[in-house]
């Protein structure tokens, strides 16, 4: 049941030996992986096909097969068959059998991405028959997909007119990766990628656009798409990866009865050559659509460096890239970021090995027009300077140290830990190199750590050779306002281009093509083609890691035994006493700079390369949390957390206690820092505007959702910009210091009021390691101060607008319900489940022409909200959200409901891993979300019926009980009258 209980290996865990044939396998190597516990088995098949399979004590299994795909022009080929392939195939004929198939399995991960030059699908599940049910799908699209023209029309491209059955409207162009990267070529970001393969690869395939350049994408026909994929979809051409405790043969198995019996060899060569060297460097121009022309632009330096498949360069770039821009007090990050020439360090800044041969690249942002020669000498001068000066040794053993880190840690965060695995083998496999070196670098390490030992200057000589290499571009990047309306007139005249010699017969064939699309679309498909998993594949149980708890002082501490691959991970919860409205506001203002500042009499800087030199990081968060069978219960908490090798665990355990005790702020620092925030912030509102509406109408039903819009709402935002920015009429930078001195002020309260709260202490690390003395940390609480429900100052009632420069809405409705140990809980987290996948989906996106639409239940804080995301609509999706109980009357049957029932058990049943497992028991624990309490709430859900769902529906989520926000570019008011609407309307 849980991944964490050592077993003997299982008979499945054999490990086979080199020279053994499994079917038309061979098996051609097997090394040992200690730093992970595995072992790799890298097989190839008689076809062609590469197989790496990596054995571990992991009940997260994964898989992906991946394929080299290289592109030679911009038409988007790769990316427009990534999307085709999961449109229906050959066994499993429906149109979308990938997106079917997310609900009626227990994956922990599914997705498929196009890279420069590579293809991947991976998923991971942590059931066996989940497993074979995604792997056959999997497998049948990518090698047998139909391909069928109406999808290649749906996803890549077509002609459609205005109204798609008269001739005579406007004829535009449409499809989804179309308009999908019309909107990504639209930040500076990846309009420089884009430009950085093709100008320092210019010869090569990344000189193209591997996901489609929009004014490129109608050149591809229908018969290129197929061949592209007859072509590089192929056993020959394939590299397969499977990880965890399973059974290998019988994977093979599949694989070859699916997938090998039906395909002959074939020999295809889709390798990057490298690409010939400069004669000397050169300078590239580019823009993007933007209006900032004061503080948008971007002067980036990059250069080509050697195969990134070599190990010991990989590493040593690798490493040399931190040493230089690793932290805010880093050699090149500092002095760039003092000069004032620009404001943060340019996108794509550091080192690459996602192209054959590697790229460094460095330079500012926030800069306006004509900065290029003054970037580029400031860049070179810095480099040469830090050459002559040497690197201090500490510096390389910080660097040495993150990778070190890097390396060991078994985490599922980001991607699950299996498709990391994955990830770092690709990286020299598919460009011809050695797979083992992405696992294991020992003996790249050891050569670095004996050339260093020796007083080579190993990173010194590099930068002198990167110095002095003509293969070096200066990508100088300006906004350009008139960028957007130009692309609209190039629209324009491509279409008219394209279509000048339309036929009467052309323009009727359009519009048969779009009603029969229309009607493909139509179509209810039926499921029932597709594998599923049953409810007795839930189980039943929660996780229940060991942990010890002892009282320390005034902590209590929990001691969590994992198998953490050498880390130790210590977490400081502190629950604090109740505190006055102001002190609530810019709590997470204190969070958020008490880690980005000095402490204990040592600056920021030094503070910085103190964290980095001994732990993996370290970060503060304010956190609000109710009682299982009290939503008026509200808990607040600050807690600090950090990791580390166990060998700098009390290192960590110094950090920490300097964090919480003796933080030091300046004002000139944290006036930096609140800058840094609030432009971040601003940044996020269009990005996130459904979950920033969801907080506010959330805010106006929930204890603890008041809480949480403080923190993180755009209440927050507007208390952050109230500091920096102060009122209209108050002019210059005095009346600044005056509000900082006045929050450092507030700041001092704070640190006084954390170490009298309550702390409770979770260390996480291995049976060696785990009796760590935290009593430095312990010591420091006076606990005398009473936890107690904070005060809860009642935000605006009533619908709220907040309008801010968006073309779209982003609507929210919520609905005060029960505490999680309700019997009815369980019924409402189903029901978001179903009107999710069942009724939002197609009422909000497909009809109604928003990017998304979703329903949540907050089982802990017991409010129940739906979203609109980049919503062209404010009243008709008020009217849809209305609508969902009618929906419930529709015929609904068993599949729909064991469908949201598999959703929403995988909320409860969460991808842990060493690192987060323990601490999730023992908090929650202590929160009363005992194993007993969940396992109740599980088998109630299980036992959820449609009844139930109608039931809670009419109990929680009716008219006279919902609370409205929305974050949009217009005052809705006009427009929602005949609701009974009225919006208090205010700018974010
Ligand atoms: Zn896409």
């Amino acid at each position: 049941m849980t991944m964490q209980i050592t077993k003997a290996a299982a008979p499945s865990m054999d490990i086979p030996s080199v020279g053994t044939q499994l079917g038309r396998y061979t098996v051609e190597r097997v090394e040992a992986l200690p730093e992970m516990q595995g072992t790799l088995v890298l097989l190839r098949h008689e076809l062609g096909a590469r197989h790496a399979h990596v054995i571990r004590e992991d009940d997260n299994l994964a898989f992906g097969v991946t394929f080299p795909t290289v592109p030679k022009d911009s038409t988007g080929v790769a990316h427009i068959l990534e999307h085709v392939a999961l449109m229906g195939s050959q066994k499993y004929p429906v149109p979308d059998p990938f997106f079917a198939m997310a609900p009626r399995s227990l994956n922990t991960f599914m997705n498929a991405m196009t890279a420069n030059d590579w293809t991947t699908y991976p998923f991971s599940t942590r059931n066996v028959q989940d497993y074979f049910n995604l792997l056959s799908v999997y497998l049948d699209a990518t090698f047998f997909p139909l391909l069928r023209y109406e999808s290649f029309r749906q996803d890549g491209h077509r002609f459609e007119f205005e109204k798609l059955d008269d001739p005579t409207s406007t004829l535009k162009l449409q499809g989804v990766v179309y308009n999908e990267m019309k909107g990504a070529m639209a930040g500076a970001g990846s309009v420089m990628w884009r430009s950085l393969g093709k100008a320092l690869y210019p010869d090569l395939t990344y000189a193209v656009n591997s996901g489609g350049e929009p004014n490129d994408i109608p050149n591809l026909t229908y018969e290129g798409l197929r061949s592209f994929h007859a072509a590089h979809y192929h056993p020959s051409n394939a590299f397969f990866f499977t990880y965890g405790n399973q059974d290998l043969a019988r994977v093979l198995d599949e694989i070859e009865s699916h997938v090998m019996a039906r395909f002959a060899p074939q020999s295809l060569d889709v390798s990057v050559p490298d690409q010939p060297d400069f004669a000397e460097p050169r300078r590239v121009d580019v823009t993007y659509p933007g209006s900032d022309v004061e503080r948008g632009g971007q002067v980036l330096l990059a250069w080509k460096l050697g195969r990134s498949s070599n190990p010991d360069l990989n590493l040593r770039w690798s490493v040399l890239s931190d040493v230089l821009l690793g932290n805010p007090a880093a050699p090149l990050t500092r002095p760039l970021i003092e000069s004032g020439t620009g404001s943060a360090l340019a996108d794509l800044t550091g080192y690459r090995d996602s192209f054959r041969e590697g790229a460094f690249a460095v330079g500012l942002k926030g800069l306006s027009a004509g900065k290029a020669a003054e970037v580029e000498k400031l860049v070179l001068d810095t480099l040469a300077g830090i050459a002559r000066d040497g690197i201090p040794a500490d510096l390389i053993a910080s660097s040495l140290h993150q990778f070190e880190i890097g390396q060991k840690e078994v985490s599922n965060s980001g991607y699950p830990y299996g498709l990391q695995v994955m990830f770092r083998l690709l990286g020299p496999w598919l460009y011809g190199g050695d797979p083992v070196t992405g696992l294991r670098l020992d003996a790249e390490l050891n050569s670095l750590r004996a050339d260093l030992d020796s007083g080579k200057r190993v990173f010194e000589t590099m930068l002198e050779d990167l110095l002095t290499l003509p293969h070096r571009v200066t990508m100088v990047v300006t906004p350009d306002p008139l960028l957007a309306s130009q692309a609209e007139q190039a629209e324009r005249e491509l279409v008219e281009r394209l279509s000048k010699d339309f036929t009467d017969e052309d323009r009727a064939r359009i519009v048969r093509e779009s009603l029969q699309l229309q009607s493909l679309q139509a179509q209810e498909s039926d499921p029932n083609v597709l594998p599923t998993l049953a409810l007795s594949d839930v189980t039943p149980g929660v996780q229940r890691p060991e942990y010890s708890v002892t009282q320390e002082g005034r902590a209590l501490v929990g001691r969590v035994p994992q198998p953490t691959g050498g880390l130790s991970y210590l977490d400081v919860q502190i629950r604090l006493p109740e505190l006055p409205a102001d002190l609530l506001d810019v709590l997470p203002l204190y969070t958020y700079a008490v880690t980005r500042s000095g402490a204990a009499r040592q600056d920021y800087a030094e503070l910085s390369r103190r964290i980095e030199a001994v732990t993996g990081g370290v970060s503060a968060s304010a956190g609000v949390g109710t009682a299982p069978d009290d939503l008026n219960a509200v808990r607040l908490a600050v807690t600090f957390s950090g990791k580390a090798l166990a060998r700098n665990a009390e290192a960590l355990v110094a950090v920490l206690h300097d964090l919480i005790s003796a933080p030091e702020f300046t004002r000139e620092r944290t006036r930096q820092l609140l800058e840094q925030r609030l432009s971040g912030m601003k940044a996020s509102v269009v990005g996130s505007g459904s979950a920033y509406a969801d907080r506010l109408a959330s805010a106006q039903v929930s204890a603890a959702a008041v809480l949480e819009e403080r923190f993180g709402g755009l209440t927050s935002l507007a208390t952050l910009k109230a500091i920096v920015e102060g009122p209209e009429d108050e002019l210059g930078a005095a009346g600044l210091d005056a509000r900082i001195d006045a929050l450092l002020g507030q700041f001092a309260q704070l640190r006084e009021l954390i170490t009298r709260g309550q702390p409770l202490i979770c260390l996480t690390a291995t049976p060696d390691d785990i009796g760590l003395d935290v009593q430095p940390i312990t010591t420091l609480f006076t606990g005398d101060a009473a936890t107690g429900r904070p005060a809860l100052a009642p935000l605006a009632t009533g619908p709220q607008a907040r309008t801010t420069d968006s073309p779209v809405a982003f609507n929210a409705i919520a609905y005060p319900t029960v505490p999680y140990t309700h019997p009815d809980s369980p019924a409402l987290l189903v029901l978001s489940r179903l009107l999710r996948s069942e009724y939002m989906l197609k009422e909000i996106r497909e009809k109604g022409g928003a990017y998304g639409g979703g329903a949540g239940f907050d089982t802990r804080g017991g409010v129940f909200s739906m979203t609109s995301y980049r919503d062209p609509h404010i009243a008709r999706t008020y009217q849809v959200f209305r609508d969902a109980r009618a929906f419930l009357d529709t015929p609904l049957g068993e599949r729909e409901l064991t469908e949201a029932i598999l959703t929403a058990s995988k909320i409860l049943d969460p991808l842990t891993s060493p690192d987060t497992v323990g601490r999730l028991r023992f908090y929650g624990d202590q929160a009363g979300f005992t194993p007993e309490v969940q396992e109740a709430f599980k088998s109630r859900l299980l036992a959820v019926t449609l009844d139930d769902l109608r039931r809670v529906m009419d109990i929680y989520l009716t008219p006279e009980r919902a609370a409205y926000a929305l974050v949009a570019g217009r005052d809705p008011n006009t427009e929602v009258e005949e609701l009974g609407l009225n919006f208090e309307v205010q700018g974010v």
